[in-house]
């Protein structure tokens, strides 16, 4: 295959933006579909989590895209998980024992903006907003692509197509509807889900608690966390039960049990949440699910990458790295084999399912013993912390 051919990539969200600026800084003709608007121009939630924490395996990824540098500045090292227990007491928990070892909180929009920026810089690569793939012929390579400004229904055509499209993805979707092949497919929800809220930054600008840690709250069936934003502000997410429980998403439904959930639970946290009732209430309730599949691609013309092939519950807060490394994966296979797309998918799959089957694995174990061990109050004290 000539590098001048065509590349089409569906979903510019973190692997997507990524795999674009790969595939062009190696030359390839490369258009990106996004369903959403540009998130560098409009005020749109960058998607599912505010902010994540970015591991080595994701600043590799960035390494070898040579954004690095322009990525440490949006970082803020977490040190450690700190505890805090029901009194309000809190104490610190490294991550491995040695010193120096920290994980980054980064915002997703501005990590996502930057990996777009740096995609738009070349001119072997356009990036179409607004455009939801509604479907895609894997035989032709053919997409269905919706504009929502024109509202007019377009097709496109690859010579190779890459579905990054997340944990919907509408190229998964079409191996399971066109039945061209044997395609194993599961989807299993949590019982919990989550909701986002804020601890503002103070008037001064600055950060209420330590931004050196990773905060969290484990209370055995539930649990609160806190990641620091450059801002001074930290974004918290709750894990809760949709129904089972004393307290759960579906009796959490007043102002009063609301705050008597976080008064009896973690008074320490909302003391720093002014509008803890109203950000419950027009804040979504995410879902939180496994995606496994396989194979991850047809023949040597489409293939899968990140969420799409392999979505995770984020209680190793390992999704998104491990998107990252498919595309270092992915570009490692591209330098043995280039040109020989059917071969790259394969060995691509080869080298990934089985790390994205374990990563997805430990991220549910950690979820059931969490849920089902609150008996023991060390012990869900002790699964708590290492889901974050
Ligand atoms: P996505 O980020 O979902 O991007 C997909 C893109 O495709 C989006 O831009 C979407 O708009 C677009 N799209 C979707 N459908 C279409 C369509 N039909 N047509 C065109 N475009 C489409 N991971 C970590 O590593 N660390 C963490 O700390 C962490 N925390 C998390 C916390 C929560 C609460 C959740 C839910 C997840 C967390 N993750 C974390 C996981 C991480 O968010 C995902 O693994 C990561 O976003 C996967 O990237 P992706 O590009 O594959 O998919």
């Amino acid at each position: 295959m000539s590098k001048k051919d065509n590349i089409l990539i569906i979903g510019a969200g973190l692997c997507g933006s990524l795999l674009a600026l790969r595939l062009a800084q190696r030359g390839y003709t490369v258009n990106v579909y996004e369903s959403r608007p540009d998130l560098r121009t409009t005020d749109i939630s960058a998607g599912r989590s505010i902010n994540l924490a970015l591991s080595d395996r994701g600043l590799k990824a960035m390494r070898l895209a040579g954004v690095e540098d322009k990525v440490k500045p949006l970082c803020i090292p977490m040190f450690g998980r700190l505890i805090h227990d029901i009194e309000g007491n809190t104490f610190p928990s490294n991550y491995s024992g040695r010193d120096n070892e920290y994980i980054n909180s980064i915002s997703r929009g501005e990590l996502n903006g930057l990996l777009l920026t740096e995609a738009d810089s070349y001119d072997n690569l356009t990036i179409h907003f607004n455009k939801k793939c509604n479907g895609i012929d894997i035989e032709n390579n053919t997409a269905r692509l919706y504009d929502y400004e024109t509202k007019i229904e377009t097709e496109v055509k690859g010579d190779v197509l890459f579905g990054t499209d997340g944990a919907g993805s509408s190229l998964r979707k079409s191996y399971y509807l066109e039945r061209k092949f044997l395609f194993s497919y599961s989807q299993n929800y949590l019982t919990h889900g989550y909701k986002e809220l804020e601890i503002p930054a103070s008037a001064e600008k600055k950060h209420q608690i330590s931004k050196d840690y990773l905060h969290i709250w484990p209370r055995g069936d539930y649990m609160l966390i806190a990641l620091p934003n450059l801002d001074g502000s930290f974004t918290v997410t709750l894990f809760l039960s949709y129904e089972e429980g004393k307290y759960n998403f579906n009796n959490l439904t007043t102002e009063d049990t609301i705050k008597e959930f976080f008064a009896t639970q973690f008074p320490d946290a909302l003391a720093l949440i002014p509008n803890i009732a109203d950000e419950f209430f027009n804040n979504p309730t995410g879902a939180l699910g496994t995606i496994k599949c396989s194979p991850w691609h047809y023949q040597n013309k489409n293939v899968l990458l990140g969420d799409s092939a392999h979505a995770i519950v984020p209680f190793y807060g390992q999704g998104m790295n491990a998107s990252f490394e498919d595309v270092t994966v992915f570009d490692s296979i591209i330098e043995q084999y280039e040109g020989d797309w059917e071969t790259i998918f394969k060995v691509y799959e080869k080298t990934r399912k089985a790390d994205t089957d374990a990563i997805a694995d430990l991220a549910i174990d950690n979820y059931y013993e969490m849920r089902d061990h609150v008996a023991n109050p060390i012990f869900k004290e002790k699964r708590a912390i290492e889901m974050a």
